[in-house]
């Protein structure tokens, strides 16, 4: 395909069409990225750190606007989408900090001084899916910038709108032509080619697990890093002795944001036995209250799915001949609208249980004790986020240390922050974006020894 039609997931109208771009102006758009990662590196750090500064408050100052955006190209609820591109603004504005920042070591040898320097790869490729278009893209570029490096983002192809109007702030702020730049483009097609790309030097790739490993291969065919964050099926653990109020009231909130379409989503809900009847009682109006609507209303907590494609995936999981415990609301008639929706498994190897839906349908199962919450936790192929409740702290340390996963939250569902590390174990990922480490992440280390004989 040479382009797309970008469709609105509220009333499925047509946004606008868009062009998607060749490889050769790929190839043009890593010589103009080589040129200017070369004048962005040679500047001191705090010129470096001054433009980033200078980016983020652009990008505040439009948050507005980015936001807006968002809503008619994912059909993000505005609440969600004044916060993710303001999230924007404070991802880069912590990463302004590390130009000046990025220390090396000074190792203790015999007969000189050995240092190491933390220097930018060059062009770094920064991938990114559907579900969260412009966060994502920041938490690639963000660090690669202050790294010294020049980053070619490609958006996901449904939703490349504030990605690409990231770029014209970027340029507007002042950063240099071609130092951050967006190329819309099919994945198998543009994603593959930036993969294989001798001159991108470093791969971050945010998607399906299927696609990651297709990346990763690419990139061992080209001895290539790459930081991928992949799929999940995180579990919300609630054990007895839980303020089960709370558990029950932050559920919903925990797997049906962003239309479940989270790779965070506590997914699984495992309820120790002895509180699972109960758990449920006070799951129900939770969920009925929900409120699903116009993703341009102040109060809608979920929108519509993002496209039809997408939502007839989801809608294969539960189909309706299979029951379900209960259901929320959702608008009918135009749009990609899905209800909220708690399912009682058949049995632990349901694929409800095991598979990534990405929308917004829970399973709840029991569990018996502690042994068991974390050996149902574990049972997944996935290992990025998850939630434990209880009252007793040392069984949260206990099941927290014993869950095999990149972000655990105890009693709240809270898993990004731009000043912590994330990312997922295995088939979730490979190394960790965010926190204080990640601009590292950009860099070779180079080793030099000085002899002072
Ligand atoms: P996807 O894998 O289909 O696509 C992601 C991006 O990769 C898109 O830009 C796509 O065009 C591109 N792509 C696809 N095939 C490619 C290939 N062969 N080579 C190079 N690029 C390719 O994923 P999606 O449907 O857009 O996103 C949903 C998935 O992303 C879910 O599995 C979700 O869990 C995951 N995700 C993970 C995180 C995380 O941080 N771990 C965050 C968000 C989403």
């Amino acid at each position: 395909m040479t382009g797309i039609d970008l469709v609105d997931p509220r009333d499925e109208s047509i946004i606008r069409r868009l062009d998607y771009t060749t490889t050769e102006q790929l190839d043009d758009a890593v010589a103009a990225a080589h040129v200017a990662q070369r004048a962005w590196a040679a500047l001191a750090p705090a010129a470096r750190a001054e433009h980033l500064r200078a980016f983020a408050g652009v990008v505040r100052a439009h948050a507005e606007e980015l936001a807006q955006l968002e809503v008619r190209n994912s059909g993000h609820p505005i609440g969600n989408a004044r916060w993710e591109a303001n999230h924007v603004a404070d991802v880069l504005g912590y990463y302004a900090a590390a130009p000046e920042r990025l220390l090396g070591a000074q190792i203790p040898v015999a007969g000189g001084i050995d240092v190491t320097f933390l220097e930018p790869y060059g062009v770094v490729g920064v991938i990114v899916p559907w579900n969260f278009p412009m966060t994502i893209a920041s938490w690639g570029f963000a660090p690669a910038l202050a790294a010294g490096n020049a980053v070619i983002v490609k958006p996901a192809e449904w939703t490349p709108l504030t990605a690409l109007r990231l770029a014209e702030l970027a340029l507007a702020a002042g950063l240099p032509a071609g130092l951050l730049q967006v190329l819309p483009g099919e994945g198998p097609v543009l994603g593959t080619a930036i993969v294989d790309h001798p001159g991108i030097r470093k791969i971050v790739f945010t998607g399906s697990t299927t696609a990651g490993a297709k990346v990763m291969a690419g990139a061992a065919a080209r001895v290539k890093p790459v930081t991928l964050e992949l799929g999940g099926k995180s579990a919300n653990v609630v054990f007895a002795d839980a303020d089960l109020e709370l558990a029950a009231a932050t559920a919903p909130g925990a797997v049906f944001d962003n239309s479940g379409q989270d790779c965070c989503a506590r997914s699984r809900i495992l309820v120790e036995r002895s509180v699972y009847d109960r758990f449920l009682e006070l799951l129900e109006p939770a969920v009925t209250a929900f409120r699903v609507g116009d993703p341009r209303a102040e109060e809608t907590q979920m929108g519509p799915l993002v496209s039809r494609k997408h939502w007839a995936r989801v809608d294969s999981f539960v189909p309706d001949d299979r029951q379900v415990a209960f259901r929320g609301s959702a608008p009918s008639g135009r749009g990609f609208w899905f209800p909220p929706t708690v399912v009682i498994p058949d049995s632990r190897d349901d694929r409800l249980v095991t598979d990534e839906i990405f929308g917004p349908v829970v399973a709840v199962l029991p569990f018996d004790d502690e042994a068991d919450a974390i050996a149902l936790a574990n049972a997944t192929v996935y290992g990025l986020s998850g939630s434990i409740f209880t009252r007793d702290l040392g069984r949260a340390l206990r099941v927290a240390r014993g869950v095999e996963s990149g972000n655990l939250s105890v009693n709240s569902h809270s898993s990004v922050r731009y000043s912590t590390p994330f990312g997922g174990y295995k088939r979730s990922g490979i190394g960790r974006e965010l926190g204080p480490d990640a601009a590292a992440a950009f860099t070779e280390t180079k080793n030099v020894f000085i002899s002072t004989e």
